[in-house]
């Protein structure tokens, strides 16, 4: 399993801030379906790290909770995520839990739906019951409409193969910290000092991309007036927002999710680097 991503996850637990629709990507199979039970023991769970032990945590452990519903169009025997399971999905979300709290679904292979079906999901998406949540599980996000990535917070699970130290990720997220932040200077000097820690250690990068992109996530969060934040640099996510406009922070956004999934299709690094940081220049400082 990928400790950051879990660690990031059961942070979120602790100060009650775990988004109502996720996605989890990449990966394999068995970590994505063990963290989306993991996050789903936590919505049911009355502990604010699902305790394990209790009730709920038993149930959903035996896959057997009326009130967490696991969707899988394989286990129909299609091939598709059809409009079909969109719609018989969202017609159940309006059945109020049995037991729970909240009720939550599990979507398996949600890269799997056509355009027709993730129209149909974005309107559950937009609208959704007060209790319901969702969790969506697919190998590549590649496959999704920017629509329902916009609607979701999406957790990669594939960042991260090789075991590293703390350590490491904490020089990641100290870097993207000071790359965001220099983002509001007047000038682009600092940027490209900071820039330059990649060519020397290009491992650094999708680590730093990871954190980037919650840091950029949570500028949006501040300008759009919500203050579920993902990052640990408020500060500086606050400078962001005052900075620029919302439509530049959305690019920021899309253009680090971009460059993110771009590793994780193992283009090349040097090229990829050179590229994201005049992106982020040209939006930053325009030109
Ligand atoms: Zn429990």
């Amino acid at each position: 399993m990928n400790n950051r991503i879990f660690d990031m996850v059961t942070e979120l637990m602790k100060n009650g801030r775990l988004p109502h629709a996720i996605l989890i990507d990449s990966g394999s199979a068995a970590d994505r379906d063990e963290l989306a039970l993991y996050i789903a023991s936590s919505f049911i769970c009355e502990s604010t790290i699902p305790c394990g032990i209790c009730k709920n945590c038993t149930k959903i452990k035996n896959g057997a909770h009326p009130d967490v519903i696991v969707f899988d169009p394989e286990q129909r025997k299609e091939k598709v995520f059809k409009v079909d399971f969109v719609r018989e999905i969202r017609a159940d979300s309006y059945i109020m839990p049995n037991e729970a709290k909240c009720k939550v679904y599990i979507l398996k292979n949600t890269d799997k739906m056509n355009a027709s079906a993730q129209n149909a999901f974005l309107k559950t998406l937009e609208e959704p019951p007060s209790y319901a949540r969702f969790i969506l599980l697919c190998e590549s996000r590649a496959a999704l409409l920017e629509t329902i990535m916009s609607r979701v917070t999406p957790f990669n699970l594939g960042a991260e193969d090789r075991k590293i130290t703390n350590e490491y990720t904490d020089k990641a997220d100290e870097l993207a910290n000071k790359l965001a932040a220099a983002l509001t200077e007047v000038t682009e000097l600092n940027f490209m000092r900071l820039a330059s820690a990649f060519e020397k250690d290009k491992d650094m990068l999708p680590l730093t991309l990871a954190s980037l992109q919650l840091i950029f996530r949570d500028a949006v969060a501040v300008k759009t007036g919500s203050n579920i934040t993902l990052s640990n640099y408020s500060e500086t996510s606050n400078q962001l927002a005052l900075k620029f406009s919302l439509k530049t922070l959305i690019t920021l956004v899309e253009n680090t999710e971009h460059f993110f999934s771009c590793i994780n299709k193992n283009a090349n690094k040097n090229l990829l680097i050179t590229r994201f940081c005049s992106v982020l220049r040209s939006t930053a400082y325009g030109g």
